[in-house]
């Protein structure tokens, strides 16, 4: 069974919109407190599109399944989280070798590809409390674990730890980007919104691959 097909992709984007519809409420009030409290349904009406697109298309290739995606987050959303989640998947899709399937070292490239295109598009660096300060660990520990010979579900279990466990660090952080810079040091004590949904998005792979 290859690793990455275009039968994972659609499980992991189901399972994220899955996921985001079920915490859209905690993302909504974590974008409350320091945003203007649309970033749940901002995702949920996103991923329900993407959902949507998957339920009427066939892939030929994996790499297509994401580029769709995130062109459908692109014009779908219009919070700051659109077009930086739909940036990442159609970097993550591009970046796919074509074809079906591809392996564990292709999804890593794919994944750092997506998280370039994050940083390019909205010019946060790590501490800026953003998704990058989520997807940046969760991509470094992926990394690690294909580099260490793990398999799917290890490294996406990996992946999501180190996702939450960025996104829980954002919350003493003075926020640099997006909406909630505007609040300076008022921004500090809260977690931020996006890192959030990062974690959730990455928990959705690594739920899909768990044995
Ligand atoms: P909006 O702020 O336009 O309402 P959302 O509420 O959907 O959009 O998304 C807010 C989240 O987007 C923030 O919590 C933050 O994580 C993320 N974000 C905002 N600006 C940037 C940026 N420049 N780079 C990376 N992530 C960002
Ligand atoms: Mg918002
Ligand atoms: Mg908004």
């Amino acid at each position: 069974m290859p690793d990455v097909d275009v039968a994972l992709a659609t499980a992991w984007l189901r399972a994220a919109a899955d996921a985001v519809t079920a915490d859209a409420d905690l993302l909504t009030r974590l974008d409350s407190a320091i945003g203007d409290g649309d970033h749940g349904a901002n995702l949920r009406r996103g991923f329900t599109a993407v959902v949507a697109v998957l339920d009427g298309s066939e892939f030929a290739g994996v790499g297509d399944v994401f580029v769709r995606a995130g062109a459908t987050l692109i014009s779908k959303v219009g919070g700051a989280s659109g077009p930086l989640y739909g940036s990442a998947l159609r970097a993550i899709g591009k970046a796919l070798p074509p074809g079906e399937s591809a392996d564990l070292a292709d999804l890593a490239r794919a994944l750092r590809a997506g998280l370039d295109a994050v940083s390019k598009l909205g010019g946060a660096a790590p501490g800026d409390k953003t998704i990058v300060d989520a997807y940046g660990p969760a991509v470094a520990a992926f990394e690690d674990a294909v580099a260490g010979g793990a398999a799917l579900p290890e490294a996406a279990a990996g992946a999501a730890r180190a996702a939450g466990d960025g996104a829980r660090a954002t919350t003493p952080l003075t926020a640099r980007k997006g909406r909630a810079s505007y609040l300076g040091e008022r921004s500090a004590g809260h977690q931020d919104p996006g890192a959030t949904s990062t974690w959730l998005l990455f928990q959705a792979l690594a739920d899909v691959t768990a044995p």
